[in-house]
């Protein structure tokens, strides 16, 4: 019998961990858990490592390492706990995993999902953020190691599954007559909200994501469509694509989750219930299929499919991450960076939904973008990125 193959999951604790971790459950036969980590949650974490035994937990936060330790030594299980950020790359590149699931959110797992690229593991990637800050420098790391790069997002995972058998991610997808890619967006739960009263919106308003369950920043960044601007980047470094060649288009109901035009005419879409396990299975199992849970789609109950364009003018954000993608180099980096502290200012009700744009404008225009062909570059980037948003939250509202 095959050994079975060892699993990583970076964010175990978040939505993407939790729904890993029930399908695993559903395939012990094949597949066992290596590690789990998190940031600070230990309660989760110590009943994820009491169900599933894993050799390794990491918690970033020392403290609250200590207290998994403790409560793990007192149930009796074996599992050993480390702590600190390092850690995080050692469960990841580590020769014994096979498997990693790189789901942390936001900059916080690009060392981690690095290392797993450069160690030539099966990644998963669901930490859109890495490929947005340095899409050359993760795409780099795959190709030389020879790593198997799998699509978690539902989106990228659509596309994938609409290439042809063999398509390996970052190949250009040209030379298999595909001529574009239709990334779906729901439009989140600010669709239709009349535009003069976007300033009231509330974060469990915007939290309230009409057909997926996700953590808090992926639901503001859903509700402001960054996140499909974060994808129109994550598919180009994925697929080799040029901008002009991503065409976003909105799909209130989920259910197709984005489709790939070649150019006989043909359009290729994959479609499922609105439920991150069916992309999940796909990249455990990859090339074969394997049970995710998910309950059949009863396309009589769906009814019917509709599309539209989206406004740019109520989702600024959509056209910034665009013009983040043309400019190229450092840009992305930077909007992600200006992203990511204007999604937790207005989670900590410091900026109101609609300074979320303007912040990210503003960070565009003063930090100018440089190659983004060095870790230090990046990392350099993003730094800069965040001292100039903190410092536009921080100011007294007249200058900003
Ligand atoms: P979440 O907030 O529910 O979970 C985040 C996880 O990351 C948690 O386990 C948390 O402990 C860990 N984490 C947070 N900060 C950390 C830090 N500084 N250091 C180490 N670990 C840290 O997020 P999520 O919704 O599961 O999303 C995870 C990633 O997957 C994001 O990049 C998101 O864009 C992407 N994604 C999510 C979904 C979804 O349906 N939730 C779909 C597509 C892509
Ligand atoms: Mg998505």
């Amino acid at each position: 019998m095959a050994r079975r193959e060892r699993v990583t999951i970076l964010g175990a604790t978040g939505s993407i961990g939790v729904s890993t971790l029930d399908v695993l459950a559903g395939q012990r036969e094949r597949f066992e858990v290596h590690a789990l980590t998190a940031d600070t949650n230990v309660d989760q974490l110590t009943a994820q490592c009491l169900e599933h035994r894993p050799a390794h937990a990491v918690m970033v936060d020392p403290e609250a390492g200590a207290a998994l330790r403790d409560r793990l030594h007192r149930a009796g299980c074996a599992t050993e706990v480390q702590v600190g950020a390092a850690a995080l790359v050692a469960v990841s590149e580590a020769p014994e995993v096979d498997v990693v699931m790189a789901a942390i959110v936001g900059a916080a797992g690009l060392l981690p999902t690095l290392a797993a690229a450069q160690a030539g593991k099966r990644l998963l990637l669901a930490n859109k953020e890495a490929l947005v800050m340095s899409g050359a420098l993760l795409m780099d790391a795959v190709a030389q190691s020879g790593a198997t790069l799998l699509p978690v997002d539902s989106e990228h995972n659509a596309i994938f599954q609409c290439l042809p058998a063999g398509y390996r991610c970052a190949d250009p997808v040209a030379p298999h007559g595909a001529e574009r890619i239709w990334l779906t967006a729901s439009g989140g739960p600010f669709r239709e909200r009349p535009l003069d009263r976007f300033d009231g919106i509330t974060p469990d308003e915007a939290c309230a994501h009409p057909n997926w369950e996700m953590g808090r920043k992926i639901s503001v960044d859903s509700a402001t469509m960054m996140n499909k601007g974060l994808e129109v980047i994550e598919a180009r470094w994925l697929f080799a694509l040029e901008p002009a060649a991503i065409q976003v288009v909105l799909h209130p109901q989920s259910i197709i989750h984005s489709m790939v035009a070649y150019s006989d005419g043909s359009v290729l879409a994959q479609l499922g219930n609105p439920d991150m396990r069916t992309p999940i299975a796909h990249c455990l199992a990859w090339p074969e299929r394997i049970a995710s849970g998910v309950a059949p789609l009863d396309l009589f109950a769906v009814g019917r499919l509709d599309f539209a364009a989206p406004s740019l003018e109520r989702f600024p954000c959509l056209r910034l991450a665009f013009e983040a993608l043309r400019a190229g180099g450092t840009a992305t980096t930077v909007l992600n960076a200006a992203n990511e502290v204007a999604v937790a200012a207005f989670l900590a009700e410091r900026i109101p939904f609609t300074a979320i744009a303007r912040l990210i404008e503003a960070t565009l225009a003063v930090i100018v973008p440089a190659q983004a062909d060095s870790l230090s570059g990046i990392l350099a980037a993003d730094a800069q990125a965040r001292d100039y948003a903190h410092s536009w939250v921080s100011a007294p509202i007249t200058e900003r």
